[in-house]
């Protein structure tokens, strides 16, 4: 039996999940969300209507402002995740992108000083291609000179910056800066190696080369078994899951949000608009929030770690130790097919540096690299863009003024629009949407995961000792299927006694 009673703390991804799973196991469980359900998954519908050659269109088309794609491989979270979407009886939404899709296939990087795209290629003949971009050709060989590479990888952690200069050389630890704007919207000079990108150092600790421990399969056999169990768990969907590059859900991540809300509400979950105030543990704990007292057994605190070290009455360790990020998304419809528009594919990266006034961390091509997650009858017909910018444009790198309003994004993305695709010159979008998401991804610092390691046992030995887990992007990975993967154990395992939600990093070296 689980605990009678929990809070679950924050309505995000993380914690709906938490709120869910908790529910169907027989906990009577009370969500408490001060603002939108969904936390940073936040999809909009918007009604377009336009002339273009004579003919009238009209229809919707669905914007993203957080998340949109799903992985399914890279560890035991994109099982969770699946089996989280088959279990809410979604899997007829479900749009998968296969291996060999242009969208899997190119993806680029923009060099913001030629204003040019460069394919990033997977197969090693592109070394061999007059064509391929010489930032491209340089990354091919220097993983291909890496094996041969001597650096000793520091005692402790170290940041992804320092991993890539070490191990590749300074031009490529630039170039690859331009991944880690896609996933953590960080400065790669700020973020833990093994927090963010743990398999790479696994592969260095492995064969003494990166390249080398890749090619030998860095996870561990257990891990890899335990997540091959997971994917047979789910049936036919897990089998399927292997031909695809990525996924996504018609009609967009809102339709994972209102499913997990609606069989919650069915499990019994109790959803409150409240935002907590204090979290004080005796023999239960007590939950002060803006809409009157609780008293529950347990606590799922799926808020981000510094705002839960703010309500804490008997203090935990490190909550505040981690930055994080602010992005700004601009959605842009083009009332152009998107062939007209850019090249077939996901969309580009840009790496740090460069001219690059407006801050832009890249731009996602969302007409061609989800195609059918829009049911509002305009696919084909107009052009769906994203342009991310800031993140550490906005902190650490500097030189860019940090916009106050979301009002100011607009015209630095269609700035940035402009410069890389000139030939949109005199087209006006139909719909811009700006959102300025403050503090939105956390960035692991060096010694992250040490750092969770000493929270675990402080929750776990002090006065919160069975009474408090925790879950969310703030400790074991950014991407929605860590969060729901976070959530998933925490409910799995509560009723085995004290879970702290960081078991997985109790025994970090
Ligand atoms: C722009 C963007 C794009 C992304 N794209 C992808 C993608 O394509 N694929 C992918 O895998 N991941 C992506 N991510 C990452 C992923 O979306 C997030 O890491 C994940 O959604 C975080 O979920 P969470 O539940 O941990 O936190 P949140 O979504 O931050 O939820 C926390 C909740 O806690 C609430 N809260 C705060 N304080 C209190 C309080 N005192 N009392 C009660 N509640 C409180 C907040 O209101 C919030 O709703 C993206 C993230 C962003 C920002």
């Amino acid at each position: 039996m689980p605990p009678r009673s929990v809070a679950v703390v924050g309505g995000g991804l993380a914690g709906l999940t938490a709120a869910y799973r908790l529910a169907s196991r027989g906990a009577r469980v009370t969500l408490l969300e001060p603002s939108r359900i969904g936390g940073w998954a936040q999809t909009q519908t918007y009604p377009v209507s336009f002339d273009r050659d004579g003919r009238h269109y009209k229809g919707e088309v669905t914007l993203e402002a957080g998340p949109r794609s799903i992985r399914p491989r890279g560890g035991p979270g994109a099982p969770a995740m699946l089996q989280l979407i088959h279990d809410l009886g979604l899997d007829d939404r479900i749009v998968p992108i296969p291996n060999d899709h242009p969208a899997a296939k190119n993806r680029y990087l923009y060099d913001p000083d030629r204003g040019t795209l460069s394919a990033v290629h997977a197969s090693p003949l592109a070394l061999f291609n007059p064509r391929t971009a010489p930032a491209v050709r340089q990354l091919m060989l220097a993983f291909a000179m890496e094996p041969f590479r001597r650096s000793r990888p520091p005692k402790g952690d170290e940041s992804v910056a320092s991993f890539f200069t070490r191990r590749f050389g300074a031009d490529v630890a630039r170039t690859a800066s331009a991944f880690v704007h896609g996933i953590y919207a960080a400065d790669p000079a700020h973020l833990s190696l093994r927090s963010a990108f743990g398999i790479l150092h696994a592969a260095e600790k492995k064969a003494g080369s990166v390249v080398l421990g890749m090619l030998r399969g860095p996870r561990p056999k257990a891990e890899v078994d335990a997540e091959t169990a997971a994917w047979a768990a789910i049936g036919p969907l897990g089998k399927a899951r292997e031909g695809w590059s990525m996924y996504a859900l018609r009609g967009g991540m809102g339709q994972l949000i209102s499913g997990l809300e609606a069989r919650a509400r069915d499990a019994g979950v109790e959803f409150r608009k409240a935002r907590v105030l204090r979290l004080s543990p005796d023999s239960r704990v007590n939950v002060e929030t803006s809409y009157g007292p609780l008293r529950v057994d347990h606590v799922v605190a799926a808020l981000p770690p510094p705002r839960l070290q703010r309500v804490l009455s008997a203090p935990l360790p490190h909550l505040s130790a981690n930055p994080s990020t602010t992005v700004g998304v601009v959605n842009v419809v083009l009332p152009l097919p998107p062939k007209d528009v850019h090249p077939n594919g996901f969309g580009y990266l840009i790496p740090r540096g460069g001219h690059n006034p407006e801050g832009a961390l890249g731009v996602i091509f969302d007409s061609t690299a989800l195609p059918g997650t829009d049911e509002g009858g305009l696919e084909g017909a107009v052009t769906k863009l994203t342009v991310m910018l800031g993140g550490p444009h906005w902190s650490s790198y500097g030189g860019v003024r940090v916009p106050a309003h979301d009002d100011e994004l607009v015209p630095l993305a269609l700035a940035h629009l402009q410069r890389a695709f000139p030939h949109l010159d005199g087209v006006h979008p139909l719909l811009t949407v700006a959102n300025l998401n403050h503090a939105c991804i956390p960035t692991y610092a060096p010694g992250h995961g040490a750092r969770l390691r000493e929270l675990h046992e402080a929750i776990g030995t002090g006065p919160w000792a069975g009474r408090l887990s925790v879950v969310g992007a703030g400790y074991g990975g950014v991407s929605v299927n860590d969060c729901v993967l976070g959530a998933d154990l925490v409910a799995k395992s509560l009723d085995e006694g004290t879970v702290t939600g960081l078991e997985r990093w109790a025994e970090w070296e």
